[in-house]
């Protein structure tokens, strides 16, 4: 746990925060500034400052990450309209946030990447 971090202190419960998903070691609760009409973040309770920093040691995180998508996907409704998951990275990845997060984006037609 970090002190500072915003995401240890959301993922601990600390803000009252409403959970899509809750594991020990997950949560997803909604993006504050939404930019789809779902946006959902998945947080480690770990903190790892980025996807760089997730430990070999950890092989299971990533993995429930892809499990608790693909039931909130659904839980949304926009798992065959189709979504998209993100993790931005440092500078050029466009981080806000230095505590590994997944966004999942979906119910409305995204545009190109770039
Ligand atoms: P990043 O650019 O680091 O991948 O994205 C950070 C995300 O966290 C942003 O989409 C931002 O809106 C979201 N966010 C920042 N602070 C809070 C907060 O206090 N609560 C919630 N639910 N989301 C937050
Ligand atoms: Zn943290």
């Amino acid at each position: 746990m970090a002190e500072d971090c915003l995401f240890c202190k959301i993922s601990r419960g600390d803000f009252k925060t409403e959970f899509l998903y809750q594991s020990p070691t997950l949560v997803a609760f909604r993006d504050i500034h939404p930019k789809a009409p779902t946006h959902v973040l998945f947080v480690p309770t770990a903190h790892y400052a980025t996807l760089n920093d997730v430990p070999s040691a950890d092989d299971t995180i990533m993995t429930e990450i892809t499990q608790a998508i693909q039931k909130i996907a659904k839980a949304e409704g926009v798992d065959q309209s189709g979504y998209r998951v993100i993790t931005n990275i440092n500078r050029h990845g466009g981080q806000e946030v230095f505590h590994l997060h997944v966004h999942l984006l979906g119910g409305r037609q995204l545009g190109s990447m770039g």
